[in-house]
């Protein structure tokens, strides 16, 4: 059986390996659903219980000015804003990774 013989080793491989890549695709998937529940929503609420609007005129850090939602790529710089100020208390709030 020299096919066997020649897939034997990848088939080792992928048996050995396909748990881990069962925890790193559940990983990705729960990382994902937290942003798009993040990003779904209009507010998030701060650590001193006052809401903040994700929905607003936003600023990025390259001076990109917008108004909508927080979530969304800069078409400047193309990042993602990582956290959001609050304007009662001033503590920012990390907000979700998708990667
Ligand atoms: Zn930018
Ligand atoms: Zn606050």
């Amino acid at each position: 059986m020299p096919v066997l013989r020649r897939y034997l080793p990848y088939l080792l491989l992928w048996i050995l390996a396909s748990p881990i890549l069962a925890l790193v695709a559940l990983r990705r998937g729960f990382r994902a659903a937290r942003f798009f529940g993040t990003a779904s929503r209009t507010r998030t609420v701060c650590e001193c219980g006052e809401e903040v609007a994700l929905v607003a005129l936003w600023r990025c850090s390259c001076g990109f000015t917008y108004r909508g939602h927080l979530l969304r790529v800069c078409p400047i710089c193309f990042s993602l804003p990582a956290m959001v100020r609050c304007y009662e208390c001033g503590l920012t709030t990390k907000l979700p990774d998708p990667r």
